[in-house]
This record gives structure tokens, C-alpha cells and sequence, in this order.
């Protein structure tokens, strides 16, 4: 919780804002392929990360955006999910690492509960033509027709799926566009992240350097939730 005399996001986020300038596309002839990879990022890891990072290359993206959520409405983990500005200070942070991935703030700056169709109509809006690939995992693939308006969204992506350890091949949902992406499995969770802090464990291996110090310096998750 943000709660306290202190801000611990401030701590992770000084000097890290950098943000977005350096993944500026190259000027492009056809319509700019942007990607969204979006996650509650609490924290980020390498398993988002290396994803993002193979479907920007696989499917040759202009732009692969981290889009944070603000209020990941259908998550349900019996916590609190962490301040957004901390997990954004976190994925600005581990970006840094990955220069063709771009931090994005619509869902936090947008407030309220995180729609995907919103961030979908946002980008559209600043660019009509530009084509949108929506990345997940395939844990996430079932769930897919849950989402808040999900004929639009359906209608106006093309989902790109990462394979997650555990999580098996899935059938994508009828009448979604869909494109598997080859990425070697990555066998990491932010639960599992999250448990070993905790139990004071090392993440080394698991999240960038950068995201390490973040965690110290901030104290999310010490107290375990
Ligand atoms: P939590 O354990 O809190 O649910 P998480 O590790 O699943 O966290 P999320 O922020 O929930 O991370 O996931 C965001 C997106 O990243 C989802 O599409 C999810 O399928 C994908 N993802 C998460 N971990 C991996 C991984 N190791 N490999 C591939 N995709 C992943
Ligand atoms: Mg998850």
C-alpha cells in the first residue's frame, strides 16, 4: 500500500524516467503493427519480459507496449494488488534492459478499471490505422471472452499467444483472431515472485537487476500477502 510517511515507488522511480523515448518507432510505409502486452506487472519479470521481447521480433513490431493496469478488475488473489506507480516504476525499470519494449501509462493515467477495449480504442483514436496484436499468455486464452466488451475486442485485435509453462496448449475462444508465437517457456510467476520475497529468497535469475534493487528499496512484498 502506498500508505505512511514514505512513497516507495519514488525511491524505484528516481532517474528511471527515461520512459518511452528511446522505443520511438522507425518512420514506417504501411500501417504501424503496434503490440500490447498487458499485465498487472506486480512485479515484472522475465517471463513478461522475454515474451514481449520475442513477439516484437517474431511478428517484426513497430511498437510492443507493457501496458500496466490500474485496476485489474478480474484479478482475484486474495491481496491487494501493489500501487500502481510502483509497478510502474518496475516496468520502466526492467525496461531499460529490453530497449524495444516501451512502459505504457494509458491504464494507469485513464484511472478506474482496467479495460483492454479501452486501451484498443485509445490507440485507435491517435491512430485509426494502426493494427493492434494483443499478446498473452495462454493461461489467459480461456478467459479471453469475460473481457469487458468483448466483440469489440475481439473484432479490432489479433491476439498473438505465448506459451506458459503449466498452462497447456489452449483452444483459442470462436471467432477471435489468433497467432501462436514461438518463445521459449520461462517458467516464472509474480505469485511466485511475490512468496519469495517473503520468505527472503533470492530473484536473482528471474527479474532484472534493476527491478531487484526496486523490490529492496521499496519493501513490497516483505510482508508477504
Ligand atoms: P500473477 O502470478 O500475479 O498472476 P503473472 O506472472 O501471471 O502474475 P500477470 O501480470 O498476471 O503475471 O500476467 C500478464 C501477462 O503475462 C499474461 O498474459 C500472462 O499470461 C503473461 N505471462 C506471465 N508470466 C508469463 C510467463 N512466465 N511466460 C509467458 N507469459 C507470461
Ligand atoms: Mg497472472
Amino acid at each position: 500500500m502506498a500508505g505512511g510517511s514514505t512513497d516507495p515507488g519514488a525511491r524505484c522511480r528516481a532517474g528511471s524516467v527515461r520512459e518511452a523515448a528511446s522505443a520511438r518507432p522507425a518512420p514506417v510505409t504501411g500501417p504501424v503493427r503496434i503490440g500490447i502486452f498487458g499485465g498487472t506487472f506486480d512485479p515484472v519479470h522475465l517471463g513478461h519480459l522475454r515474451a514481449a521481447d520475442a513477439v516484437r521480433r517474431g511478428l517484426r513490431l513497430d511498437r510492443m507496449l507493457l501496458v500496466v493496469a490500474n485496476d485489474p478488475w478480474q484479478k482475484d488473489s486474495g491481496r491487494p494488488v501493489s500501487p500502481a506507480e510502483d509497478r510502474y516504476a518496475m516496468v520502466v525499470a526492467a525496461a531499460r534492459e529490453f530497449p524495444g519494449l516501451e512502459p505504457s501509462r494509458l491504464e494507469i493515467d485513464r484511472g478506474g478499471p482496467s479495460y483492454t477495449i479501452d486501451t484498443v480504442r485509445e490507440l485507435h483514436a491517435a491512430d485509426a490505422l494502426a493494427e493492434l496484436v494483443l499478446v498473452v499468455g495462454a493461461d489467459i486464452v480461456p478467459e479471453l471472452p469475460t473481457w469487458h466488451d468483448a466483440e469489440a475486442l475481439r473484432d479490432a485485435v489479433v491476439v498473438a499467444v505465448v506459451e506458459r509453462p503449466g498452462a497447456g496448449a489452449r483452444t483459442p475462444p470462436e471467432g477471435w483472431r489468433f497467432v501462436p508465437v514461438p518463445v521459449e517457456p520461462f517458467d516464472v510467476s509474480s505469485t511466485d515472485l511475490r512468496r519469495r520475497v517473503a520468505n527472503r529468497e533470492p530473484l536473482v535469475g528471474l527479474v532484472p537487476a534493476a527491478v531487484i534493487r526496486c523490490i529492496e528499496r521499496s519493501g513490497l512484498y516483505v510482508a508477504g500477502g
